[in-house]
């Protein structure tokens, strides 16, 4: 059965093409009816941090790439490894290094020097080291021959083992190396197909060769390639977020992100829309762009903005709600927040952005939009607003209803003899602060009486 990983080495936060990996690995896993392995790689114990690992993990739940093993950490089976190296060197496979730094240092310089890429000459190869003093233990790479690649997405790539160096396996700390570990995790837990970042590829062949040393059948690959910002470099903080997180906390939604991170180097046709479902149904791995895509976010926009509108309303209130609290509102004090939401969505692009567009629901907004204000406000409205102000303020709460708010706006207009829009604008402006809110009627109704009258005196004051 299909089994595929997800391997982040946890250094920083999950960054949005570490998300698109995990994304296709799981797509891939969940399309076969196979199994999702979450892995941590945490060997480098300099970099790796126990806030990075709860970062992924909260990325992972937030997006909602389930997997269904792990978190495994790599630190848990350096044991493992060790034996593994141990069967190595006594199987001949492996061997003790100990070039100094020096001798190392100069052999570069000799084969730079003669434009040779630099690698490590096999000096140690059938030397006997003395176990006892400092060495590393370098992996027996076969010096001949080449190793074939199938990537699912790059198609064919060879690469010349002549090409390839003797690599260190375990460093003279005792520590196993990331591509030792990656060998005998990908072995251990059964992974069939490896997805991954294609900044990897150069590992491929070397672990490839490994893994065939301790007689395992080696997976398939599929190197991804990577999101690149809109200058064409490769994605990073300049370009704006890059963090699963800071979408979440800057209002985007998980199916949102999902389905744009989807169709970035990926399609099916020209449909747009995938939900986690429709995904699994229509992903082919080797569908993958082999080029690198460059991250748009009036795309992700577009998207959220979708999304925000045919969600449950109810979701996205108690998603909306702590982007309402961060402006200093308390959303259970005022109008429900699901029907804000109703009226609202399809005026906004983020959380954040709908909670800025509603935070006049429930409390006075500080400044009039002095272009509406002067457009529609003075002098010219006085009369009308006054004359809505009196109606309003007869009017018994249980009136207060799109039906009631409707009538009393449109007697208003009809006294005036005037179009409703002459009525309306100005006051949308007075209760709003703007020109743009939702319908009249919805917008009275939500803000309720009270607010209603309040504004409007300030309008006329
Ligand atoms: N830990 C590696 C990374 O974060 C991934 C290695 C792999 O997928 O094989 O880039």
């Amino acid at each position: 059965t299909v089994r595929t990983r997800f391997a982040p080495s946890p250094t920083g936060y999950l960054h949005v093409g570490g998300a698109r990996t995990a994304l296709f690995s799981y797509l891939f896993a969940r399309k076969h009816g196979g199994q999702f392995v979450l892995r941590i790689e945490d060997t480098d114990l300099e970099r790796s941090t126990a806030e990075s690992v709860n970062a992924i993990l909260e990325a992972m739940t937030w997006l909602g790439l389930e997997y269904d093993e792990g978190p495994f950490f790599q630190t848990h089976r350096f044991e493992r490894y060790n034996a593994i190296i141990e069967t190595l060197l006594e199987k001949g496979l492996a061997y003790r290094c100990d070039c100094s730094k020096e001798r190392l240092e100069t052999l570069r310089e000799q084969q730079m020097a003669q434009r040779l890429k630099p690698r490590y000459d096999g000096h140690c190869r059938g030397q006997a080291i003395d176990p006892d003093r400092p060495h590393v233990i370098r992996f027996k790479n076969p010096v001949d021959g080449v190793v074939v690649v199938d990537d699912l997405i790059r198609g064919r790539i060879v690469f010349a083992n002549a090409e390839l160096d003797d690599l260190v396996i375990r460093r003279s700390d005792g520590a196993p190396t990331y591509n030792l570990s990656v060998v005998v995790d990908d072995a251990d837990m059964g992974i069939t197909h490896v997805i991954r970042g294609d900044d990897h590829i150069n590992n491929t062949p070397r672990q490839i060769n490994i893994l065939r040393a301790l007689g395992y059948e080696p997976p398939r690959y599929a190197h991804v390639p990577m999101i690149l910002g809109d200058d064409g470099a490769r994605m990073s903080k300049r370009h704006g977020a890059v963090s699963v997180i800071a979408y979440r906390d800057q209002g985007y939604l998980p199916e949102a992100l999902l389905n744009y991170l989807v169709r970035l180097g990926w399609s099916h046709g020209d449909q747009e829309i995938f939900s986690l479902e429709d995904m699994i149904a229509a992903f082919e791995i080797s569908d993958v762009n082999r080029a690198a895509s460059s991250f748009n976010t009036d795309k992700l926009d577009w998207l959220n903005q979708h999304y925000l509108q045919h969600a449950d309303p109810a979701r996205i209130a108690r998603l909306l709600s702590p982007h309402m609290g961060r402006l200093g509102i308390d959303p259970a004090a005022g109008p429900d927040l699901s029907s804000v939401v109703q009226a609202q969505a399809a005026r906004a692009k983020t959380l954040t952005e709908l909670a800025e567009i509603s935070a006049f629901f429930y409390r006075d907004f500080e400044t009039f939009d002095e272009a509406a204000a002067k457009k529609h406000l003075r002098p010219v409205a006085r009369d009308g607003l006054e004359r809505l102000r009196a109606a309003f303020e007869l009017m018994a709460y249980e009136d207060w209803t799109l039906a009631g708010l409707k009538h009393v706006v449109e007697g208003v207009a009809e006294e005036l003899g005037c179009a409703l829009g002459k009525v309306a604008q100005p006051l949308r402006v007075a209760i709003v602060g703007r020109a743009a809110s939702p319908g009249i009627d919805e917008t009275l109704l939500l803000v309720g009486k009270e607010a209603t009258l309040r504004r409007i005196d300030r309008a006329l004051a």
